[in-house]
């Protein structure tokens, strides 16, 4: 079985074909500046392809037909014909209040994702848009929506109440919603695989340039640290995470700026790019500027970390206790430094890690708590497409 699976963004979309089976990548890529001019980078590890093609984008239209193009092209493809593609599942960014699961798109799913676009104005428009160019040119296919919200439905109300008026909830929905619930789901299910039980208490980091923790117990969220939106939390590449909201209040202020502009600092401008002067947000980049001797970049990292821990620690206190901490995305699976600067002074909680293990743990699945730490800390890579595939062959077939 072959599963389209699409990211859409508002100027970009990516892509992969796999099988949902045995997570094989037939084929990647990405569209980049949608709506400006339009670039197709497309990459078959199989055959060593990877290559990039200016082609005109204007809409999410062109980008998908590129995109099919591209796969069935007899030299630069990976299939014949579309109709070798079985299904196609979408990742969409909000599902409110509606959507606990992934769904089949039909007009009510499609109509639910618009009422949900005051929530996610930035995504689902282009989430939207992907769906309809992919009805337009693959009429009759099966397509499927995974929400990045669904995950954490199972949040209790003390989790994701907002501790102002009443009627903002009842009337606007206004709640923690939480995000990255795909990769947050798919290492609530690999613990599970690893364990051959649920009954865990479980504290997911994931962390990359978006990042948010997530406390799991029974396979299931009870909290998370992203909110109605994903600038709540610990503080990211660009995004401040946390910030009381007299802050903004007093940059609007003194500064005259609507609260739309200082937001899109909040989100754009802030985060460890801000607390490293500017330096970067890419935390390769911040762990060399480190290393040379730069203190903003020493300090970008440390309140990173240091925000982390803090979440892990409220995390173990809301399930009453930690089983297994998991790190993962870019920075959780990569930056060695940094997870051992998080579990530094986490050993009260039973946390050890093993820093030879620590070291080695790039990229690749394993354990890295010492052997007699009370609380098993893996590093488990994310994959957010597979679960995608998954999702779109047992809901489309
Ligand atoms: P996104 O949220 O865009 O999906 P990723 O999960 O791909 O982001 O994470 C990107 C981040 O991972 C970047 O900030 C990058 O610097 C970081 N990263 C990648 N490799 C390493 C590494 N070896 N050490 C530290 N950070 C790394």
């Amino acid at each position: 079985m072959k599963i389209l699976v699409i990211n859409a963004g508002s100027s970009s979309l990516k892509y992969q074909l796999m099988d949902p089976e045995s997570g094989e990548v037939f084929a990647k890529g990405l569209c980049e500046r949608i709506g400006l001019d339009g670039r197709l980078n497309h990459k078959v590890e199989s055959k060593g392809i990877k290559l990039v093609r200016d082609i005109p984008m204007p809409t999410h239209g062109e980008a998908i037909s590129a995109v099919l193009e591209i796969l069935v092209d007899p030299e630069n493809g990976v299939v014949k014909t579309v109709d070798e593609i079985d299904a196609v599942g979408h990742r969409v960014l909000h599902g409110g209040m509606k959507f606990s699961a992934s769904c089949v798109i039909d007009e009510a799913c499609k109509q639910a994702i618009r009422d949900c676009i005051p929530l996610g104005p930035l995504h689902n428009p282009a989430n939207l848009m992907g769906i309809e160019a992919c009805e337009k040119i693959m009429p009759g296919k099966p397509q499927v929506a995974v929400f990045d919200t669904a995950f954490h439905m199972t949040m209790p109300p003390k989790a994701y109440r907002y501790a102002i008026p009443d009627e903002y909830y009842d009337n606007d929905q206004l709640r923690r919603y939480g995000f990255h619930g795909t990769s947050h789901r798919y290492i609530a299910l690999r613990v599970q695989e690893l364990y051959g039980r649920k009954d865990l208490k479980v504290v997911n980091a994931h962390l990359g340039n978006g990042s948010s923790l997530c406390a799991i117990w029974n396979g299931e969220c009870q909290d998370t640290s992203m909110g109605l939106g994903p600038l709540a939390g610990v503080p990211m590449g660009t995004r401040a995470g946390d910030v009381d909201m007299t802050v903004v209040q007093y940059i609007c202020n003194k500064y005259n700026k609507s609260v739309d502009e200082v937001l899109n600092i909040m989100n754009k401008k802030s985060g460890v790019l801000a607390l490293s002067g500017g330096v970067s947000s890419d935390f390769r980049d911040l762990e060399s500027g480190a290393k040379d001797g730069n203190a903003k970049c020493a300090l970008a990292l440390e309140k990173f970390c240091y925000e982390v821990r803090k979440y892990i620690g409220a995390y173990a206190a809301a399930l009453g206790g930690l089983d297994v901490l998991t790190f993962t995305a870019g920075v959780g699976e990569n930056g060695s430094t940094n997870r051992a600067a998080i579990c530094q002074g986490l050993e009260f909680l039973g946390v050890k890690i093993d820093p030879e293990k620590n070291a080695q743990a790039r990229g690749k699945e394993m354990k890295i708590s010492a052997d007699d730490s009370k609380v098993d800390v893996w590093v488990i890579p994310t994959n957010e497409e597979l679960m995608i595939a998954r999702d779109t062959r047992d809901l489309a077939f």
